[in-house]
């Protein structure tokens, strides 16, 4: 069985390629992990894992047709991560985002479709359907991205779903809310708190801090990847929820809290077109046979300890 995992350098892939490397019976998969190692990719995720005998790592771009195809020969199945994922960045550059969340979707759909493989799991967000103040997305609800980022990551899914209907590429989709945990780049809004909080600064809340996020924990997502991996139906896509919405100054409270700090929050100007609240119901995913294990108080004591005791991994990241 060869996977090939695209952006496997990042904050989820790395984690989902160590899950399949290290847990469960997988002594015949081979993993290829494609990376272009943006600011964003860091080999020293997969540090633990990188003589694995099961494991390739190819430093390559997924806009490149050609690279691409050597990469995709003999897969069986793709996981597809690689992605431009900051928010903020895109409000900035979105030119950034549509060229790999977009096209480079589209050389990966092409080649994947060449290449005949089982099954090709496309990794999208809850960011994809906009921002919703009651009740909760259902999967076939309709996607109203608000940033360039959402809108970026909606044209790759839009693109992996007309594969299936078009050329029955056999293509699942993953939406999934607000991941955390360790090795996530201190850009994101909890090791940013986290790492800023450790430097003697401030954690900085946009606006007044009410907009909501359903926290995951990185390790719950990467298991309802795998069970999507192994049981999702072409054509279908599945929510993955954390069930614990929080209030980002909630979520920033409970950072300190943890720290024992006080008085170290402070707000900043909102960010333009913030989402107020993204909401998922995920029992689609929960009728494959998975569920989220990881309470919001254990899951953030386990990411705070994990900062502090791994300053060489995200002190070279900060400025
Ligand atoms: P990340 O930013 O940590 O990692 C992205 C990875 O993709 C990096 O290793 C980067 O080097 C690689 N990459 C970027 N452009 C590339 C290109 N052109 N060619 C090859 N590799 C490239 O991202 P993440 O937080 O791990 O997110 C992974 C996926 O999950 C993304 O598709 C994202 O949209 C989705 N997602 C993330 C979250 C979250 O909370 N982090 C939530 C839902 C969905």
């Amino acid at each position: 069985m060869k996977i090939l995992v695209t952006g496997g350098c990042g904050f989820i892939g790395s984690h989902f390629i160590r899950r399949l490397l290290m847990e469960g019976n997988n002594d015949k998969i081979k993993i290829i992990n494609m990376d272009k190692l943006t600011y964003a990719g860091n080999p020293n995720n997969l540090k633990d894992v990188k003589s694995d005998k099961r494991y390739k790592f190819i430093k390559a771009d997924i806009c490149g047709r050609r690279a691409v195809e050597k990469c995709m020969k003999g897969t069986d199945i793709i996981v597809h991560f690689a992605a431009e994922t900051h928010v903020d960045r895109s409000i900035i550059d979105a030119g950034s985002f549509v060229r790999t969340d977009v096209l480079g979707t589209c050389v990966l759909l092409e080649s994947a479709r060449k290449a005949g493989v089982e099954k090709f799991v496309h990794i999208s967000t809850d960011e994809v359907y906009g921002s919703v103040e009651k009740g909760r997305f259902r999967e076939n609800d309709a996607v109203m991205p608000n940033s360039p980022y959402a809108a970026s990551k909606a044209g790759g899914e839009l693109l992996a779903r007309s594969y299936f209907v078009t050329h029955g590429l056999p293509v699942v989709i993953v939406r999934s809310s607000n991941n955390y945990g360790p090795f996530q780049h201190p850009e994101k809004f909890i090791p940013h708190s986290i790492t800023n909080l450790l430097r003697g600064r401030n954690i900085r809340i946009y606006g007044n801090g009410s907009n909501i996020r359903d926290w995951l924990f990185v390790k719950d997502n990467c298991a309802a990847l795998e069970t999507v991996m192994k049981k999702g139906k072409p054509g279908e896509s599945y929510n993955v929820g954390g069930g614990h919405e929080k209030t980002n100054i909630d979520a920033a409270r409970k950072i300190a809290d943890i720290m024992g700090m006080r008085d170290c929050i402070e707000f900043v100007r909102d960010r333009k077109g913030h989402d107020f609240r993204y909401a998922l119901n995920w029992k689609k995913t929960a009728a494959l046979g998975w569920k989220p294990e990881t309470g919001f108080d254990s899951g953030l004591a386990g990411t705070v300890k994990w900062y502090r005791e791994n300053e060489w991994w995200w002190k070279p990241l900060v400025s």
